[in-house]
């Protein structure tokens, strides 16, 4: 498994449902990697794309979006965390609010996807984040206390495992909570048990290249993951510099 706590800051791509080949070539072709090592670069890629970035990997990581409960058997569509490893897959992002929302993914499915994944020594990118109905009814810490407490296993730990942290509300809508409230919900999270004081958390929602300084200079921020302007290369670019 990659040794996170050789990293300080992950930036992780989420490419979500794009990409082409050629978009490929063009993305990876103008990639600075950035002046750190102490960076871990990341690109999430649909499934399909996996085997060709891999073959074109500099020094940038690969992760998938998802993966499957399941190891092997009729399930069909399902791709495991076995597979990814035959990839050398080093992350993988799951219980994303999309995949929540749009594929009824539970925190227990969440929670075993992450025990499979870590069995395979893939690293799990575990999403969580309040959505505006809860933001607005002051119910963001009980949420977030819930889906950590239901969706990351016991065999995870700070070597293994990073949380994300994406309001639902800040995904794709160019809306970010404040510099306050991000540092606010870190600390909470770093702080619910004594488990999570050393995790790696990042913050995702609507980071671009205006924000991404602030919101990297916050304490406890240990990085961003990035949908929309990862897309954008020049745009990643500045992110990571
Ligand atoms: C995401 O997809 O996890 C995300 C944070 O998207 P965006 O950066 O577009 O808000």
């Amino acid at each position: 498994m990659i040794e996170l706590k050789h990293f300080s800051s992950f930036f992780i791509a989420n490419w979500k449902l794009n990409g082409s080949f050629d978009f490929i070539d063009n993305f990876i072709n103008n990639l600075s990697t950035g002046k750190s090592t102490k960076n871990c670069i990341t690109l999430c890629v649909p499934y399909v794309y996996l085997s060709y970035v891999s073959g074109r990997r500099t020094t940038f990581n690969i992760g998938a979006q998802d993966c499957s409960i399941f190891e092997s058997g009729a399930y069909t569509g399902e791709i495991s965390a076995k597979m990814l490893r035959e990839l050398e897959i080093d992350f993988c992002i799951i219980g994303h609010s999309e995949r929540r929302q749009y594929f009824n993914e539970t925190n227990e499915i969440v929670k075993q996807k992450a025990i499979k994944l870590i069995e395979n020594s893939i690293v799990p990118i575990i999403c969580i984040g309040e959505s505006l109905n809860d933001k607005e009814k002051g119910n963001t810490h009980e949420v977030l206390g819930n889906q950590i407490e239901n969706s990351i296993p016991e065999i995870s730990n700070e070597l293994n495992t990073i949380i994300a942290y994406e309001p639902i509300w800040a995904i794709g809508t160019g809306l970010t909570p404040s510099i306050e409230e991000i540092d606010v919900s870190h600390k909470f999270i770093r702080n619910l048990t004594s488990k999570y004081n050393n995790y790696k958390i990042v913050y995702g929602g609507s980071v671009n290249a205006k924000n991404s300084k602030l919101i990297s200079e916050i304490e406890g921020v240990n990085g961003s993951l990035i949908g929309g302007c990862s897309l954008k290369i020049e745009e990643f670019n500045q992110i990571i510099s």
